[in-house]
């Protein structure tokens, strides 16, 4: 796979990951970070339909409440952590627990608690490149 790739409809990142979704184990840890509008959602919603089990239309940035948790074939823990105001704000929620708790953790936002991730987690930055057009650079690891 070309890093970073390029897409240039939002369905294009969609099926990015959907295809990314085959390869995901129980525990696996994703930070999505990049700007507001840059496809972060989108991915995530194709994550979901690539694990199955869940509609993916149904699925919308927790904004307000950081986490929504989707019952798919794998446990999807959805945060957003746009509003929050310290790292500490994460772990004092217990939020850390979903790290290790068998599923697959998608954290928009992750920026704000990138110290504080497992060591394995998948880096997926998003880059606004044009009105359809993003660029994905992936990388394991901070
Ligand atoms: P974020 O979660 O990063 O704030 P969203 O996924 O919610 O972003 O929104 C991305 C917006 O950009 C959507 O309205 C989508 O239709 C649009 N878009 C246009 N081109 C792309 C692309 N190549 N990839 C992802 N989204 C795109
Ligand atoms: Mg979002």
């Amino acid at each position: 796979m070309k890093n970073p790739l390029k897409t240039t409809s939002w369905e294009e990142t969609h099926l990015l990951g959907k295809a990314l979704a085959k390869g995901l184990c129980p525990g696996t840890v994703i930070a999505l970070c990049g700007d507001l509008g840059a496809g972060k959602t989108t991915l995530i919603r194709g994550i979901a339909e690539g694990i199955g089990g869940v509609d993916s239309r149904t699925i919308c940035s927790p904004t307000f409440t950081f986490l929504n948790i989707y019952s798919g074939n794998l446990p999807i823990y959805h945060f957003d952590l746009y509003r929050l105001t310290s790292a500490t704000e994460f772990f004092q929620a217990g939020f850390d627990e979903y790290f290790h708790a068998g599923g697959i953790c998608c954290i928009e936002w992750a920026e704000k608690i990138q110290d504080h991730l497992p060591a394995s987690t998948l880096f997926l930055h998003f880059n606004y490149t044009g009105a359809m057009e993003r660029e994905i650079c992936f990388k394991e690891g901070a």
